[in-house]
């Protein structure tokens, strides 16, 4: 069995507020991960190895066991399923919504509601569970486009701002779930490397406590 840790990071929004978060928990590629071509990364830690994959790939990674661990949105993790991954901290980073949307104004009056959504389990599950019979589309990106296009009467996206929606015309709807960073780990690798994971969750745990405002009072 391999001796050292593989931590799989999500690419692209989540890792620019992931490293810090790593160096804060004493964890730094020994090289400049936006520089380099390459997705398999030393750090300063000799048992710590990082990969940089596509952010739905890192539950599939860490389930599989070719990942220890993974660092991935919870919209990432709703839609994917558990199965094989415990979930032991919150990173309390790149915090989003999970909402519906539709064009400002419109009512979501068909009775067979059309949803453009690239989380297509976790939209067929909500709908369901609202009594809400849906005919749910999946886009791989630009879903503000749909509901313009009349390709959808409403869209299951993540919201920060609100600007993306805004400036397609568009309003949030209804809120699905509060999402932020989660860190992964494999369900057997937790048993097996045990001694090893545990100092490293901890360090992770340290490091979000530490950037929690102060309390007062
Ligand atoms: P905003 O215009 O600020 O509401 O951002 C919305 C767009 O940014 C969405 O289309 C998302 O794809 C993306 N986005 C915002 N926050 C996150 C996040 N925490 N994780 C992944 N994508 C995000």
């Amino acid at each position: 069995m391999s001796k050292q840790l593989i931590l799989a990071l999500s690419k692209g929004r989540i890792l620019n507020e992931t490293l810090p978060l790593l160096a804060d928990a004493g964890i730094r590629p020994v090289e400049d991960l936006g520089k380099s071509r390459k997705l398999l990364f030393d750090t300063n830690l000799s048992d710590v190895k990082l990969v940089v994959i596509r952010a739905t790939d890192v539950p599939t990674y860490v389930q599989l066991g070719a990942a220890d661990l993974g660092i991935a949105g919870k919209d990432v993790l709703l839609e994917h399923g558990a199965e094989g991954l415990y979930e032991p901290l919150d990173l309390e980073i790149a915090r989003c919504k999970l909402m519906t949307a539709g064009l400002k104004g419109a009512e979501p009056a068909r009775a067979r509601r059309r949803v453009a959504t690239k989380f297509v389990n976790v939209a067929r599950r909500y709908y369901a569970e609202q009594g809400i019979q849906a005919e749910v589309i999946k886009l791989y990106g630009a879903m503000e486009l749909a509901p313009l296009m009349n390709l959808a009467d409403e869209i299951v996206d993540i919201v920060d701002t609100g600007n993306t929606l805004r400036a397609n015309g568009m309003e949030p709807r209804e809120m699905m779930a509060d999402i932020s960073t989660r860190l992964v780990v494999n369900q057997a690798a937790m048993t097996i490397k045990h001694d090893r994971l545990k100092p490293l969750i901890a360090r992770l745990r340290e490091a979000v406590a530490a950037r929690r405002p102060a309390q007062t009072g």
